[in-house]
């Protein structure tokens, strides 16, 4: 049976709720011996595991499965606590089982390709699991993170280690009795509570690590890559920031674009990679559009997130909160505050790191806040007159996560479907509208492979062809 584990040297930090602003929990921190031990584990465990038929390693994975739609209110209840996240809005856990289940289904599409095209030859390639591989989560939708790319990984025979986000790790250490119920074999799927220092530098840069699958910053991603690059190449994929434009032209069901893109921005108070934070609305509606997505979004109801009826939290933490306040003031000197100003009225009197919904007109392309990630509900509405110019200012960052077009032109929509740099181009519809079967992922910075059923399997697969010579009879 899989064990939990106290940090070997003994070390903890304390975890703050960022409503209360008090000490939730005392996190153990994972030691350079423990993230060695962990290692150490995945890799004994890797031949045993490897050597399990998909449906053998699958059913372990369907109970895991089980566990965590079991566990929703708590796994809601310790996000809230963490990260302030609201118990309204938690799905996570539902959607990590979804995960489980699908890849308890799919290890069988491990396939290779066989070629009879050189003459006295039967040439194939095999599909084989890396071995050990990591994953490294952020904050803001923890579990989903923790099995997108757990699953895949585990599925295609690879043995595993999460590290957590030392702002929320709480459901994933929670996942981690999972895995114990679940009776995984030791060493199989291993779960890291820490810093990015130390173990998530470790991991990065640790010899016996194969692949590596990273969702956070682009500042993180690019010391993964640089620490890979030094240690033993491992294969890396960046799920990394974003500053997704929604384009609105003056045709466009106007309603629908101002629900969508303000759900964009404030779900997750803004904590959202892909969230629309640059709206570009045609001159001729711009008035009209402004007008009503400031009223749809001042009606949000923040407040304690472990209360029901609240669907805006605060910011993750100090840090997130502050950051978000030095965007507001750079937002002040380069645009038109409209929304914002006033302080925010929170149900129950709940303190915390909360920010008002807050929109921007008028600001300069160039600005810091028009090409930095700034995480919190914070949007820049400019207005535009043709598609050349709005396509120009929608691809001037070095993001391309998601990018978001209304129109009821079908060739204009193809246009931009073309002309966007971005990993998903939304038509009609914006983040978070996603579909399981689609590849997820950057253009540009905003990262390096793809996420998603078709794909993730793949990514914890080398390749190996093996060229066999027929003797001529
Ligand atoms: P972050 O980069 O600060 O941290 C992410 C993880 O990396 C944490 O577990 C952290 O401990 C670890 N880490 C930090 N320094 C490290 C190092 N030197 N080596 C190894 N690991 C290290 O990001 P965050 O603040 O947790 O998450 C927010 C970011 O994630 C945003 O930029 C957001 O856009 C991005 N994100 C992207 C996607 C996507 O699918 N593209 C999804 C969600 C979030």
């Amino acid at each position: 049976m899989p064990q939990f584990v106290e940090s070997s040297d003994g070390k903890t930090f304390p975890l703050y709720s960022p409503t209360s602003q008090e000490v939730v929990a005392e996190v153990c921190e994972a030691s350079e011996k423990d993230t060695d031990d962990a290692v150490a584990a995945a890799k004994a465990a890797f031949p045993a595991w490897s050597a399990l038929s998909p449906t053998d390693r699958g059913k372990y994975m369907k109970k895991l499965a089980a566990l965590l739609k079991e566990s929703h209110k708590e796994m809601a209840w310790l996000e809230a606590m963490s990260m302030g996240r609201p118990v309204s809005t938690y799905f996570d856990a539902f959607a990590a089982a979804e995960q489980y289940e699908h890849y308890s289904e799919v290890g069988y599409d491990a396939q290779g390709t066989s070629s009879l095209n050189t003459p006295g030859f039967v040439n194939m390639t095999f599909r084989q699991p890396y071995g050990v591989v990591a994953a490294i989560i952020p904050w803001n939708v923890p579990a989903l993170f923790f099995a997108k790319k757990s699953a895949p990984a585990l599925a295609a025979g690879n043995t595993v280690i999460v590290k957590s986000s030392e702002k929320a790790p709480l459901t994933s250490a929670y996942i981690s009795r999972l895995i114990e119920k679940a009776g995984f074999p030791p060493g199989v799927f291993n779960v890291l509570s820490g810093h990015g220092n130390i173990s998530g530098a470790i991991l990065s840069s640790h010899m016996d690590v194969r692949a590596l699958s990273f969702t956070g910053s682009c500042r993180t991603g690019k010391l993964i890559q640089a620490a890979a690059a030094k240690s033993n190449l491992k294969s890396v994929i960046l799920e990394l920031g974003g500053k997704s434009p929604a384009i609105v032209f003056d045709d466009a069901d106007l309603d629908a674009a101002v629900e969508e893109t303000q759900n964009s921005v404030q779900w997750n108070s803004g904590q959202v990679c892909m969230a629309n934070s640059r709206l570009y609305v045609h001159s001729k509606v711009a008035d009209k559009f402004v007008e009503a997505f400031k009223a749809r979004f001042a009606k949000i109801k923040p407040g304690d997130p472990t209360d029901p009826n609240t669907n805006h939290g605060p910011q993750a933490d100090k840090v997130q909160f502050e950051n978000v306040q030095k965007y507001i003031e750079l937002g002040r000197q380069a645009g038109e505050l409209v929304l914002g100003d006033q302080a925010l009225e929170v149900n129950g009197n709940a303190k915390g790191f909360f920010v008002p919904p807050t929109v921007f007109l008028k600001t300069a392309e160039g600005e810091r806040v028009m090409k930095e990630e700034i995480f919190g509900p914070v949007v820049h509405i400019n207005t535009f007159e043709t598609e050349e110019e709005v396509i120009k200012k929608a691809n001037d960052t070095e993001f391309g996560l998601y990018a978001s077009v209304y129109t009821k032109n079908i060739d204009r929509a193809m246009r931009f479907a073309k002309a966007l740099d971005s990993g998903t181009v939304g038509i009609n519809c914006t983040s978070p509208t996603g579909a399981r079967d689609m590849p997820f992922g950057g253009y540009k910075q905003s990262g390096t492979g793809r996420e998603g059923h078709r794909v993730s399997l793949d990514n914890f697969l080398e390749t190996k062809t093996v060229l066999i010579k027929i003797a001529a009879a």
